[in-house]
């Protein structure tokens, strides 16, 4: 039986890969720290372990919280991350797995991973 606590901001896939369902908070979040219209942003992303909370402030982790990161540590670039999340490219890219920081409170939420090689159309 799966104990785990449910949210529905995210699914849990039989082959293990867990949809993060993009909420607008993050979505408006992304669009102002990307330069680009909110609506311009693809739905929801694959990773391979689900959201936390933030033990600091209580947040969710969020994709917000992974492009705050990733652009204040230099991961990747602005042009990667719309490539990814606008036009829906580079899902085979070897992406590093990203220790993440909440983006609200600073507070450390763990390591997170990308999923690879599974298409946008085959999400949920
Ligand atoms: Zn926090």
């Amino acid at each position: 039986m799966d104990t785990h606590v449910c949210h529905n901001d995210e699914v849990r896939r039989a082959d293990g890969h867990v949809a993060w369902i993009l909420q607008d908070p993050e979505r408006s979040y992304i669009a102002s720290v990307l330069d680009v219209e909110g609506s311009d942003i693809q739905g929801d992303v694959l990773m391979e372990q689900p959201r936390k909370t933030c033990t600091g402030c209580g947040k969710r982790s969020g994709l917000d919280d992974m492009v705050h990161n990733s652009m204040e540590l230099g991961i990747h670039n602005s042009k990667f991350i719309i490539d990814v999340l606008v036009h829906g490219i580079g899902l085979d890219r070897q992406v590093p797995a990203h220790d993440v920081r909440c983006s609200r409170c600073g507070e450390p939420m763990g390591r997170f991973q990308w999923s690879r090689n599974v298409s946008w159309s085959s999400f949920i």
